[in-house]
């Protein structure tokens, strides 16, 4: 007998119509089948498919994940490699938000690109609309770029609509909080890069667009957010301040947008390193902005590493939750995995499962703080890459590893050859760094697994990717229902308005 763990039943409740089920399958199958634990855990999901009831209530508080660039293939290997590092073979597991009831596939186009970046696709799920690339909240009336071509073309945002209903707001992602993903929730621009002022061009300053960062602090719908914790602090800085961690700021227009966040808002506090974020009162704190480092923020595989210390993606997200919470009207959040996507631009797959797992981690730790009964959960990404898994590696085989095939009841113990005679991993892309012009590297006696590694690819490209397949959508809580079968990505934003009442259409 082969020693696989079969898939963990969670669905206890659901256990004794599967058994009545399988009374009556006993006398037309045999008992090697009926018997099988797979078929057995089949029936009992089955079971608590047909018991499970739609939520059809209001949504008082929505939490929105996204997981920049967290494609399907990276949902796999990420879950084959947490069940990995918990000592399983690991093709059983589930990441927390793949047990949630309801799900949907996103289709990611956008206005002009098959393959779209996250501008145009977080503006889409954010308000409804489908844009053009690099363009945040803004129509595909408006030209890239050319500020003028905005004015009168802004969409306004899920995050907004709760603001002017009073209801709390926060972001939270591990890239800058002016990044793409972040910033199409609280900005409008027909620009992605102009993130600080010196970013702006001669026509955007003479046509009155503000930079991103300035738009958060100083053009914030409603009362504010309540919470934005992240990276970019450099973006917030005048350029004649060196920050904590030793860098410059950015700005050249010498406003401190940290000071100018104390000043606007009540109650307001600004903290930049773990020591700081572990001593939030929130309480006594109504809007919170982390920076947590000068651009982007670590890695999750090298966050112990950062000399301020930093806040993991559920530490972030616990915080966010307790301070939101207070608000009896309720909060919208997003919290944003934010570089899953640079690890697979780098071609370097440990990181980004690392941070797909964080990812998970987070939505594990909203679960524990809310009552589904009134918060809808939605679990999706922007788009995908170009990474695959591949071969017939067998069961269990480790998944940063080469391809090893099944020999019997055991892994075989030499690596499978590709038709050149070398050994290949199970992970790979497309294009990307990891591409040679001419023969491939021999990855015999190269540690496969090592976190700086870097998968093989075919086409050579300085940086790897979007891709341009469909991603995810995963949902529970009230209005969840409301995803099935294949979607618009633009739709996700038609379910938060019509779960959560924000004061758009009814449908
Ligand atoms: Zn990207």
């Amino acid at each position: 007998m082969k020693k696989i763990p079969q898939v963990m039943s969670t669905l206890g409740c659901a256990v004794a119509t599967a058994l009545v089920a399988m009374a009556a399958d006993a006398a037309v199958l045999p008992d090697t089948q009926t018997q099988s634990s797979w078929y057995q855990d089949g029936a009992t999901a089955l079971a608590a498919k047909v018991a499970q009831a739609r939520n059809t209530g209001a949504a008082k508080n929505i939490i929105f994940f996204v997981g920049d660039g967290m494609g399907v293939s990276t949902l796999t290997a990420a879950r084959i490699y947490q069940g990995q590092q918990a000592g399983q073979t690991g093709e059983e597991n589930r990441l927390s938000f793949e047990t949630f009831p309801y799900s949907a596939l996103s289709k990611t186009y956008s206005v002009n690109q098959q393959t779209p970046d996250s501008a145009p696709t977080m503006t889409a799920m954010i308000t409804g609309v489908k844009t053009e690339d690099g363009m945040l909240s803004v129509s595909a009336d408006s030209i890239r770029g050319n500020c003028l071509s905005s004015k009168g073309n802004e969409l306004k945002t899920a995050l907004e609509l709760a603001e002017d209903l009073g209801k709390s707001t926060g972001i939270i992602s591990t890239a800058r909080i002016t990044h793409a993903t972040p910033a199409a929730t609280y900005a409008h621009s027909p620009e992605r890069d102009w993130e600080a002022d010196g970013n702006l061009s001669a026509e955007a300053v003479a046509n009155g667009c503000h930079d991103i960062a300035y738009q958060l602090v100083n053009d914030a719908p409603g009362d504010g957010l309540e919470v934005a914790l992240g990276g970019g602090r450099s973006y917030f800085l005048p350029n004649t301040v060196t920050d904590g961690e030793g860098a410059k700021g950015k700005r050249k227009d010498g406003n401190d947008l940290t000071a100018k966040w104390t000043e606007n808002f009540t109650n307001a506090a600004y903290v930049w390193n773990q020591e700081q974020f572990d001593a939030i009162d929130v309480a006594g704190t109504d809007h919170l902005l982390g920076l947590f480092e000068p651009s982007h923020m670590q890695y999750e595989a090298d966050r112990s590493d950062d000399s301020a210390g930093e806040p993991s993606l559920a530490e972030m997200t616990s915080k966010a939750i307790d301070l939101l919470a207070k608000n009896d009207k309720g909060y919208f959040l997003m919290v944003e995995g934010g570089r899953i996507d640079h690890a697979h631009h780098a071609g370097n797959a440990a990181r980004a499962l690392e941070d797909t797992v964080a990812l998970s981690d987070a939505v594990q730790a909203a679960l524990g703080k809310v009552n589904l009964e009134d918060t809808l959960i939605i679990v999706s990404a922007d788009h995908s890459h170009t990474f695959t898994i591949a071969g017939y590696p067998a069961r269990g085989n480790p998944i940063l590893g080469l391809v090893h095939e099944p020999n019997d009841e055991a892994i075989d113990t030499d690596a499978a050859t590709a038709a050149d005679g070398l050994p290949y991993t199970t992970l790979g892309y497309a294009n990307g760094p990891g591409a040679k012009n001419g023969a491939r590297v021999d990855l015999a006696g190269v540690d496969t697994t090592d976190v700086d590694f870097m998968q093989q690819a075919q086409v050579p490209m300085g940086s790897e990717t979007h891709a341009a397949e469909d991603v995810a959508i995963y949902a529970t809580g009230p209005g969840a229902y409301l995803f099935q079968g294949s979607v618009e990505q633009n739709v996700i934003f038609h379910v938060m308005n019509q779960a959560g009442a924000l004061g758009g259409s009814k449908y």
